[in-house]
């Protein structure tokens, strides 16, 4: 038996989940595709105490969480809420804010809402995830803020700096990743290089100096001077084609969708906006990777979450997830 695969429609979805027993089940089986076996004692036999949801060896009575390590971990919330939001994250396009997530799961509590959704969003970083390969183009870009003085150049103002790398397959754009950085010097750029693309690949950038170092960090580095390229007569646009797609989608998401987002919790969208364009031709993929069945993710505290604080019900547009 390997590890059980995700719904493909809402009616399948709402067959296969219909109750807490139910999810309760997904939950094991995804957690011990080959069945369980006891931590202490080895034994593979064990019965559930459901309202732990903990699972005890029946030879040395050792417990089990079923959700230790993931979004679930100790919750109050109905299971099937959770897998409902997961589902609704996962699948709605755009996203779903904490409004018509409390709406559609008819929860008294807009905090609760609010509370699942940021969860669910701190799935949406894979710790383990595999180093981008082959050809990547990298580039930065400013996000939110106001346009005004920051033409051109790479000075800091009250814009955030994100540096962008994008993986090209053939003609069309692969994997993504994206980062808030400090500054745009070699150690910060060429830093998220070697964490996000594996060595031996050849990444593309303009000519900024500040990336000649990845020709001795293992790279086959092609910087792409913009000048060069004007001389030429060719469309600077076209230097870097990929990167500057998805960095012009990524400023009408984070524009449309969330009315703009502030500096402190960019990077959280950045990751949901990587997580949904790497997923984008099997968005329901992501549901087990969303309620942390997949990788080892941290449980995520109140305290870590409300660190900035849930935001009461909203006067206006709200950020949606
Ligand atoms: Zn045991």
């Amino acid at each position: 038996m390997g590890r059980p695969d995700f719904p493909a429609t809402i009616i399948e979805f709402q067959r296969r989940f219909p109750d807490e027993q139910a999810c309760r089940e997904y939950l094991f089986e995804s957690r011990w595709p080959d069945g369980i076996v006891c931590p202490r004692c080895g034994s593979g036999s064990a019965t559930v105490l459901p309202r732990r949801l903990l699972w005890q060896c029946r030879s040395c009575r050792y417990q089990v969480s079923v959700t230790a390590g993931s979004v679930l971990h100790r919750t109050r919330t109905p299971l099937h809420l959770w897998f409902w939001a997961a589902y609704l994250v996962t699948t709605a396009t755009p996203g779903i804010s904490s409004t018509q997530l409390q709406r559609q799961l008819g929860l008294t509590r807009y905090e609760t809402a609010w509370m699942m959704l940021h969860k669910l969003r701190r799935g949406m970083v894979n710790p383990e995830r595999a180093p981008l390969t082959g050809q990547v183009e990298v580039d930065e870009c400013y996000v939110g803020g106001h346009e005004a003085g920051l033409r051109g150049g790479r000075q800091h103002g009250a814009k955030a700096l994100v540096v962008v790398a994008v993986e090209v397959r053939g003609t069309r754009a692969g994997r993504v990743r994206m980062r808030v950085v400090d500054d745009s010097s070699a150690d910060t750029l060429c830093g998220f290089v070697t964490d996000c693309v594996a060595t031996g690949a050849t990444v593309r950038t303009d000519g900024w100096p500040a990336y000649r170092r990845l020709a001795t960090l293992g790279y086959g580095h092609q910087p792409r001077s913009q000048r060069a390229h004007q001389l030429a007569g060719e469309d600077t646009d076209e230097i870097l084609p990929h990167v500057h797609r998805v960095i012009s989608n990524l400023k009408t998401w984070l524009q449309g969708t969330h009315r703009g987002v502030s500096k402190e919790h960019l990077q959280v969208y950045l990751d949901e906006y990587t997580f949904r364009f790497n997923r984008r031709r099997t968005p329901m993929a992501g549901f087990q990777t969303l309620l942390g069945l997949s990788s080892r993710i941290e449980p995520t505290t109140y305290a870590e979450i409300t660190a900035d604080g849930p935001r009461t019900a909203p006067q206006t547009a709200e950020s949606t997830g």
